[in-house]
């Protein structure tokens, strides 16, 4: 049962295979008996009219028998000919036999019989002989090289499985049979950061080992359906199963492929653990095409990925789709165009409590008024292109209200903005800065630019330069998120910032051991050396309060002492810090 269904696969393969390379298969059999045939016939009345004495008579003219000779020959040597070219080794056996055996039998003629005619047959079969071992030979090496080609059309070169495009067929085919199969879109658990921290090389053979296992598991037909694993990028594999009764058996056959990653991977000497999400959708419940299959099945190993419990298999569901990105870009879209996207400010004092400024931070609602967390619309929109407007709206409308608050009172309080990199690489964003600052009315000293610390790490010398022209400008500068990025201090040092923001992360564990509160000591220290004054992020509790107080923080924000307030608020804040 496995063989004739594997069978099944490797034709559609085959055909496949036959259309990318315009082949129409090999000729048939009929064709090869029909040239053997017409060849044993020409050499019958070669031999026959070769030594013949006699001739016919054709319109009026006598030509004598043995000059049809030389037409049958060449009728021969054409059908040998065919024959080598066309069917393969059979074709280049059965030429080369009915060549040999001639020669025996001309010169026998020749020799017992003193037929000198047949002399020059002799060269002929000779000749021939030679022409078909070059055809057969060369034939050989074109059908070899087709066949690495064919192979690579189709295989992944790195892995040896499947590649995309066999994928696609293979589905294209089970669709338009109406045969209900499994789609299984398998991502490897952080594999970006093997390839980082370990190179190409050694992410290259993590890949080869997951493919090597997931391979075997498929070929010993062991999980009871019958699969096709193939590998379409990076760290990206599918897998197609059929012939399974419920769906107790697709989810045993793909724990099974979850479990061969339980054995540790040993690679350059470096054994470490690896896992891998499994999103799956079902034809045809799921998708009647292989574009609706993919998504579906993208969506749910996107889905269990970013949950990352202990489970790494999960069925697609409609509503996955309704969380998605699209829509959530098309709120993004809709706030900007009615200029809906608003902003809160959150406070920062000293450690006496005294008022240094506040962070604007970027709010949006949906229709039904419910709040959109940052976390989610800032990735969204800076994925979408989107973030400079969004950004955009925010350091107008915040910057408008310091500015005025700030030329009403003489407040000394500083704004922070978030920038993402995105935004911050654009062409004119130094100019967008200038603008903000002409139009606003804010001294530039009393405006901060939060730049997060991954950010600066992925576009190191680039964001340098854009830092520094706004440095140049008098704005300051803060390093957001610090001790999430693990960039080097000699970077850090290099940069032009006033702040150093510690990440809430650390803030949440300074009171839990020693170890928790060293850590953070020693970033204000660093901090303090490259000249950078600090700010503790998400100060919740009197307790980690006086602990920063205790190890020299110079600043905090967190809702200790203010959470984000809407800018009527804020201005409070700042009046009641005037008195
Ligand atoms: P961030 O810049 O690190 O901002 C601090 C975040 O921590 C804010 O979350 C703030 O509300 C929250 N936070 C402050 N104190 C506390 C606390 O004591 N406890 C807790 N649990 N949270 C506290 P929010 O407003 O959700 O912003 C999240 C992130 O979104 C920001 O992190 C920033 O990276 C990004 N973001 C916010 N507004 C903008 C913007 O206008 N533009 C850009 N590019 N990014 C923005
Ligand atoms: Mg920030
Ligand atoms: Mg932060």
């Amino acid at each position: 049962m496995k063989k004739t269904e594997d069978n099944e696969t490797k034709m559609i393969m085959e055909q496949t295979l036959d259309r990318l390379y315009a082949r129409k298969g090999e000729a048939s059999t009929w064709c090869y008996v029909l040239l053997v045939v017409l060849y044993l016939f020409a050499t019958g009345i070669v031999s026959v009219t070769a030594a013949s004495g006699s001739a016919v008579t054709f319109f009026g003219i006598h030509i004598p028998l043995y000059t049809f000779a030389g037409v049958f020959t060449a009728l021969a040597n054409i059908c040998v000919l065919i024959l080598t070219m066309y069917f393969g080794t059979k074709g280049f056996v059965t030429s080369l036999t009915f060549l040999m055996v001639q020669i025996p039998i001309i010169l026998v003629k020749i020799i017992i019989a003193n037929v000198v005619t047949s002399i020059p047959g002799v060269f002929s079969n000779v000749l021939t002989i030679i022409a078909v071992c070059i055809i057969y030979f060369s034939n050989r090496k074109i059908v070899s090289v087709q066949k690495e080609l064919r192979n690579q059309a189709v295989n992944d070169v790195l892995t040896g499985l499947p590649n995309w495009y066999a994928c696609t067929e293979l589905i294209n085919a089970l669709i338009s049979k109406n045969i209900p199969f499994v789609n299984v879109t398998i991502n490897l658990n952080g594999f970006k950061s093997i390839n980082d921290t370990m190179g190409f090389d050694c992410g290259n053979q993590v890949l080869t080992e997951a493919a090597g296992r997931w391979k075997a598991i498929a070929d010993s037909g062991e999980t009871g359906t019958l699969d096709f694993i193939s590998r379409l990028s990076a760290d990206e594999f599918c897998l197609i199963i059929r012939k399974y009764k419920s769906e107790d058996d697709i989810i045993r056959t793909i724990d099974m492929y979850e479990s061969a990653m339980e054995d540790h991977f040993s690679v350059y000497g470096c054994d470490f653990q690896m896992t891998a999400s499994f999103g799956y959708s079902v034809y045809p419940d799921d998708g009647k095409n292989i574009n609706e299959l993919v998504v579906a099945s993208n969506t749910a190993m996107k889905k269990i990925k970013k949950e990352s419990n202990s489970n790494h298999i999960l069925k697609f569901t409609s509503d996955m789709l309704e969380d998605n990105t699209f829509e959530l870009e098309g709120k993004i879209r809709k706030a900007i165009e009615n200029d809906t996207v608003f902003y809160m400010l959150q406070p920062q004092f000293d450690m006496n409590h005294n008022l240094r400024g506040f962070e604007a931070l970027a709010r949006m609602k949906d229709e039904d008024g419910n709040f959109i967390s940052p976390g989610e619309f800032i990735p969204i929109a800076e994925k979408c292109g989107l973030i400079d407007k969004l950004d955009g709206i925010v350091f107008r409308k915040a910057a408008s209200f310091a500015g005025d608050l700030i030329c009403n009172t003489g407040a000394k309080f500083t704004l922070s903005l978030n920038v993402s990199v995105r935004h911050l690489m654009m062409t004119g964003f130094t100019d967008e800065i200038r603008k903000l600052l002409d139009i606003s009315k804010l001294p530039p000293s009393q405006l901060e630019i939060e730049v997060t610390e991954s950010i600066m790490i992925e576009s190191m010398e680039k964001a340098k330069h854009f830092v520094e022209e706004i440095r140049d400008m008098g704005v300051q500068i803060a390093i957001d998120d610090f001790g999430t990025g693990y960039s080097s201090l000699g970077y850090i040092n290099s940069m032009p910032a006033t702040l150093l923001k510690i990440d809430k992360t650390f803030i949440d564990d300074i009171n839990k051991d020693d170890k928790s509160k060293a850590y953070v000591q020693t970033i204000i220290s660093l901090g303090h050396i490259m000249g950078l004054d600090v700010i503790s992020e998400g100060v919740e509790d009197e307790s980690q309060l006086a602990t920063l107080r205790e190890i020299g923080c110079d600043l905090v924000q967190g809702y200790v002492w203010g959470r984000p307030l809407p800018p009527e608020e804020a201005q409070k804040v700042v009046m009641e810090s005037l008195q």
